[in-house]
């Protein structure tokens, strides 16, 4: 199969991680005999340096002529005193929009090797398996009006969340379908005590339940969720909620599992999959050599699961992380009183698991 792919590295670690993701990529491909097409294109904090713009024409075109996207992260303290449209993180969400890409999955599974690596105890965290649904094109971060204004020292700043059944029901679906190829659970997180929004997502997500007498749904507030996400982890299955409350919990499901390094992501519904960790730029490691590249490199998994139903590559890049955990290989966010690894040094053990994996694949199917 060709693949054909515009590679966004971005800023920060995001560079760092890319390059090893590609590198794993490149490995499954030539193990797997496919053929592989790389365009790397600006975005964020390194569109802005060359051309004053977080998502050049020229990104969209290459993205929207591709047939998957693979981003690494956006984001630099250098911007942060830019107006909202000139920041890096406008330019995500705008490649988000354009992509139509409304559905962001975000898996978080506890490796075996790394269930001391939580600063959950062991047996808590053990066999957490959970997948976040989070609505990616509507809530706060795109509604409107939104705005900061009048004199300073009595600015007023507007933001506005808005959902739509249309829009409500489209994730819902998602999550639904992912259920029923897991543990047939969907809990719906909202906060319809308070919010219209989340009343309304609350009475279409039970509507659409009624098409899936398979799964099981249930609601929960999203701050009880927050509080039973670090009690009971493994009780997860398929969690479906917005979009603010999508991003901060999975940042959280990040730490429970050890770090949130290692989450990956799939940003689905358009005509491109955008495939994206689920860290940011780190500026406070960038540069370091010490990033966790496993999310970018088990974003590459998902990418070629979700864009191309390439099941056996997926599962081979699955199978070496794993295997590269238990042979014990941590970068430092990981290391618990052991010598860390470097983010080469990581990615280069993947790419040799990956070889002996796919390798052992072939023989077997040969
Ligand atoms: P962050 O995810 O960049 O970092 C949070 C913490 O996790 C930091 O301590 C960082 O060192 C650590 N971390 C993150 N990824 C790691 C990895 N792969 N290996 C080891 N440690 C890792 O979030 P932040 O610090 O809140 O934001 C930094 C910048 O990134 C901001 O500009 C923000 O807007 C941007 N951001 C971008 C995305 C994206 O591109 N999808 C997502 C989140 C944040």
């Amino acid at each position: 199969m060709l693949l054909r792919l515009t590679i966004l590295p971005g800023d920060g670690i995001g560079l760092e991680v890319i390059e090893h993701a590609v590198l794993v990529l490149q490995a499954v491909a030539d193990t797997f005999g496919h053929q592989v097409q790389l365009q790397y294109k600006n975005i964020g904090g390194a569109a802005l340096t060359a051309a004053n713009d977080p998502l050049p024409a020229e990104t969209i075109q290459a993205c929207l002529s591709s047939s998957a996207i693979l981003l690494g992260a956006v984001g630099s303290p250098a911007f942060d005193q830019n107006p909202g449209h000139l920041r890096p993180e406008a330019g995500l969400l705008r490649l988000r929009r354009e992509l139509g890409a409304y559905a962001n999955l975000r898996p978080a599974v506890c490796f075996s090797a790394l269930e001391d690596s939580s600063p959950l105890r062991g047996d808590l965290v053990r066999g957490t398996d959970m997948m976040i649904v989070r609505e990616l094109l509507g809530g706060l971060y795109f509604g409107e009006p939104r705005s900061i204004n009048g004199a300073n020292g009595s600015r007023v700043a507007v933001n506005t969340m808005t959902y739509d059944e249309p829009a409500i029901e489209r994730i819902a679906r998602v999550a639904f379908e992912l259920a029923m190829k897991r543990r047939k659970k969907v809990l719906s997180v909202d906060k319809a005590n308070v919010l219209e929004c989340s009343r309304l997502w609350r009475e279409v997500v039970t509507r659409c339940a009624k098409q899936y007498p398979g799964v099981q749904l249930s609601h929960m507030y999203v701050d009880s969720a927050a509080m039973v996400l670090v009690q009971r982890p493994r009780d997860f299955d398929v969690v479906l909620t917005e979009n603010m409350f999508g991003d901060i919990l999975s940042d959280q499901a990040g730490g429970v599992v050890g770090s949130l390094g290692l989450l990956a992501s799939a940003s689905v519904g358009g005509p491109v999959g955008l495939y994206e960790p689920v860290h940011g730029s780190a500026p406070d490691i960038a540069g370091k050599g010490i990033a966790n590249p496993l999310g970018a490199i088990l974003t590459v998994a998902m990418l070629l699961r979700y864009s191309f139903q390439l099941e056996t590559e997926a599962a081979c890049i699955e199978r070496a992380v794993n295997s590269t955990l238990d042979l014990g290989f941590r970068t430092a966010d990981l290391a618990r009183g052991t010598s860390p690894v470097s983010t080469s040094a990581m990615g280069r053990k993947v790419v040799e698991e990956v070889k002996k994996i796919g390798s052992s694949i072939g023989r077997k199917s040969a």
